[in-house]
C-alpha cells in the first residue's frame, strides 16, 4: 500500500514551509504487534506545532528530527490492527502524520475512539478537542475568571480564541477579543456575540483597547508586544493566563518590556499545557459537548481539500487566513 506524507527535510524560515518540507511516497506494510493502521479522514493544523519545526531545546518537547514525517493530531478509521483493544472499523482521534495513513501504536499515541452519535467530526479537533479543553481550563482553571469580569482573548478568531472568548461569555464574563483585520473584528462582535474587539493591525490599537478595558483575565495566545499592551491595561490582582506565543514560533523571542506591572499591579501570570489536563479530558469533554449540542458553543471550519494543499493551510496560522478551525479532509 502507498502512503504520501510530509517529511521534514530542514527547519523552516518564517513561513517558508515549501522550503523546509516535501511531499514523500513509501509503501506500508502490516502493522508491528502493537500498532494500528488508520486511514487519516483529517488532519488537525495547529499553531503550536510550529515550536517543534525550530530546533529550539528549551521548548516544551524537544524538536522533532529532520528526515522524518511531520506529526500532528489526525482523525481517520483503523484499516488494520496489530492491537488487541483497537479493532478495524473504528474511528479514532490520535497523533499521527500528515500523510494518507498513520501507522502509530495507538497508546503511546494517545488514541481516543469517537463518539459516533457525534455526526461531524470535526468537532473532535475543534470544541471536543485539544482546542475546546485548552479553552474552557485556561479560561476557568488557570484565568480563573470570575462571572461579571472582563476576559480579554487574543488570536480570539483562531480555534482556541474563539472558544475561549464563548466559554467565557458562557460563564458570565464580559469578552473582549483581539484579532487581525476589521473583518475578524466585525465577526467576533457581530456574530459571536463579544462585548468588544481590538484589531491589533490597526493604527488606534492601544486606543481600542483603552475604550475596551481594563481586564481581569488575559487569555494571550500570541505574546510579543501586544502582551505589552496588555499588562498595562490589566486590573490589579488580574490573571494573564499564557496558552500561547504564536508571535514568537518562528524563532524570534520576545520578553515583555512591561514586565514590571506584574508587581506593580499584583497579578499572576500562569502557563498552561493542554498535556498536562489530559486526565480531565472526558469530564472537560462532556462540560463541552453540553454547550454544543444545545448551539451555544459555535466553530467555523476553514477547511482545505487534499493532502497536497497541506502547506498553504498551515501557512494561514502564521498569517491570520483563518477564522476558527484549520483542518486538511483528505481524499477517502
Ligand atoms: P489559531 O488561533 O486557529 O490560528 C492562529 C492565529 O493567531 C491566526 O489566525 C492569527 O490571527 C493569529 N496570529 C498569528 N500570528 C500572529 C502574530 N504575530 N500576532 C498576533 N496574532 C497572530 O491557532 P491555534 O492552533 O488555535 O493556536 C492558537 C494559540 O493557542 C497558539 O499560541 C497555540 O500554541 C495555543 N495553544 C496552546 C495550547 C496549550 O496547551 N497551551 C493548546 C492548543 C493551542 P490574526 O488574524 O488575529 O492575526
Amino acid at each position: 500500500m502507498k502512503n504520501r506524507f510530509w517529511r521534514i527535510d530542514r527547519r523552516p524560515e518564517g513561513t517558508n514551509f515549501a522550503e523546509a518540507l516535501s511531499l514523500q511516497e513509501t509503501s506500508l506494510g502490516e502493522p508491528a504487534e502493537g500498532q494500528v493502521t488508520i486511514r487519516n479522514a483529517m488532519i488537525s493544523m495547529d499553531a503550536g506545532t510550529r515550536m517543534w519545526l525550530t530546533d529550539r531545546t528549551d521548548g516544551y518537547q524537544p524538536p522533532l528530527e529532520l528526515g522524518i514525517p511531520m506529526t500532528g493530531l489526525v482523525v481517520g478509521e483503523i484499516i488494520a490492527s496489530a492491537h488487541p483493544d483497537f479493532a478495524i472499523g473504528e474511528w479514532v482521534r490520535t497523533f499521527g502524520v500528515w500523510g494518507d495513513y498513520s501507522q502509530v501504536d495507538p497508546v503511546m499515541t494517545g488514541a481516543f475512539k469517537l463518539d459516533p452519535s457525534v455526526t461531524d467530526k470535526r468537532a473532535w479537533f475543534g470544541p471536543l478537542g485539544m482546542n475546546g479543553w485548552t479553552a474552557l481550563w485556561g479560561v476557568e482553571t488557570t484565568g480563573a475568571a470570575k462571572p461579571g469580569e472582563t476576559v480579554l482573548v487574543s488570536a480570539a478568531a483562531g480555534a482556541t480564541g474563539i472558544l475561549a472568548v464563548q466559554i467565557a461569555k458562557l460563564l458570565g464574563c464580559r469578552t473582549v477579543g483581539i484579532a487581525g483585520g476589521p473583518d475578524k473584528c466585525r465577526y467576533l462582535t457581530q456574530e459571536l456575540g463579544v462585548d468588544a474587539a481590538a484589531d491589533y493591525k490597526a493604527a488606534d490599537f492601544a486606543a481600542q483597547l483603552d475604550a475596551a478595558g481594563p481586564f481581569d483575565v488575559y487569555f494571550d495566545n500570541v505574546g510579543g508586544p501586544i502582551l505589552d499592551l496588555v499588562l498595562t491595561r490589566m486590573n490589579h490582582y488580574g490573571r494573564v493566563a499564557v496558552c500561547g506565543l504564536v508571535s514568537d514560533y518562528h524563532g524570534d523571542r520576545t520578553s515583555p518590556a512591561e514586565f514590571d506591572q506584574i508587581l506593580m499591579r499584583r497579578l499572576r501570570v500562569e502557563g498552561f499545557f493542554s498535556p498536562d489536563f489530559m486526565d480531565k479530558g472526558e469530564e472537560l469533554t462532556q462540560r463541552l459537548k453540553t454547550w454544543v449540542d444545545a448551539g451555544e458553543l459555535a466553530m467555523p471550519y476553514d477547511v482545505t481539500q487534499g493532502l497536497d494543499n497541506t502547506l498553504g493551510a498551515y501557512e494561514k496560522l502564521f498569517t491570520g487566513g483563518n477564522v476558527g478551525k484549520v483542518i486538511v479532509e483528505l481524499e477517502q
